[in-house]
């Protein structure tokens, strides 16, 4: 599942959109009965998941999500708010480079919604901007790994192996489902808390009175910030974890240090640095001793699969 968005939602459908809003009607449409808009749907950056399309999965859907709907799951529910995709194509950003520094590549679509009267209040909500995330959702056959490439190995996604961060690749895409549009998408908020401060927050200072919240966003963003203190949570349980192996390596390879000093040092340190003096300490206090028992269970954990939730 991932996150689109309206781009923009003014233009009239010309003549050769109208052939395509048509073929997917029971009647030929006039440009006038019909309201169409805009969707960026998805791109080949890495996502909040670690996860991203390399452009030939994005090519493969294109083709998968013409014809599919998007429906509408905002407060004023009504039956039948759908609106359909008639058109996708991939959109070259030159100039915008990805965090993998290939050229930023845009799955965008073009949906429709007939101007019917149950659809006008829609209509308006995503003119007014109200109406602008959507949940994208498709299935891919594999995923591999942007660092060796296999299905399943122990690199830590979002994690940096000789400069790149390691993520997934999401690969042969199978089927791609409905979208959903959310007035406050219910994933992957960080994103949501972030637009939100962004533009609602200061749009809040500018014009208090221009703002006002639904309940549904209210209790999106409320959610949102449960799962992250759990998040915060483990983050916080993973740098226990950390913690205590230095601690226990650096007794290995630097007996004389001070406990009081280790801790003074690890303090201050980022959560990457952090990981990195254990992997460090680690190597060094196996090569030290390699068989010592005390250093096994540290192994025994791993392959047990205990904890992985709390690796970054
Ligand atoms: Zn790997």
């Amino acid at each position: 599942m991932k996150e689109g968005r309206v781009v923009k939602s003014t233009e009239i459908p010309g003549p050769e959109e109208m052939q395509a809003i048509n073929r997917y009607t029971r009647r030929a449409y006039a440009p006038e009965e019909v309201y169409a808009f805009s969707l960026v749907l998805c791109d080949n950056e890495v996502d909040r998941d670690w996860e991203r399309f390399p452009v030939e999965s994005l090519k493969a859907l294109k083709e998968l999500f013409l014809g599919k709907t998007c429906i509408f799951d905002h407060e004023c529910k009504s039956a039948n708010q759908t609106a359909r995709i008639y058109q996708t194509r991939l959109e070259h950003k030159p100039g915008r480079t990805t965090q993998t520094g290939e050229e930023l590549v845009q799955l965008t679509a073009r949906a429709y919604l007939p101007r019917t009267k149950g659809n006008g209040e829609t209509i308006e909500l995503i003119e007014s901007g109200i109406l602008k995330e959507v949940s994208v959702s498709c299935s891919v056959k594999r995923r591999v790994c942007s660092v060796c490439g296999k299905e399943e190995c122990k690199h830590q996604k979002g994690r940096e192996y000789g400069g790149a961060v390691a993520h997934c690749l999401l690969l042969e895409p199978t089927d791609a489902y409905e979208c959903s549009f959310v007035a406050v998408p219910a994933q992957r908020g960080a994103g949501v808390v972030k637009r939100f401060q962004q533009e609602e927050v200061e749009k809040l200072w500018e014009k208090p009175e221009d703002v006002l919240l639904t309940k549904a966003q209210i209790e999106g963003i409320g959610r949102r910030f449960r799962q992250l203190a759990e998040k915060a949570r483990w983050g916080e349980e993973y740098r226990r974890e950390l913690e205590r192996e230095v601690f226990k390596y650096s007794a290995v390879v630097q007996p004389d240090m001070p406990r009081a000093v280790m801790e003074a040092a690890v303090k201050g340190m980022g959560i990457a640095e952090l990981a990195q003096m254990e992997k460090t300490y680690r190597q060094m206090a196996q090569k030290i001793l390699p068989l010592t028992p005390q250093l096994k269970p540290r192994e025994e954990t791993r392959e047990k699969g205990e904890n992985r939730e709390f690796r970054i």
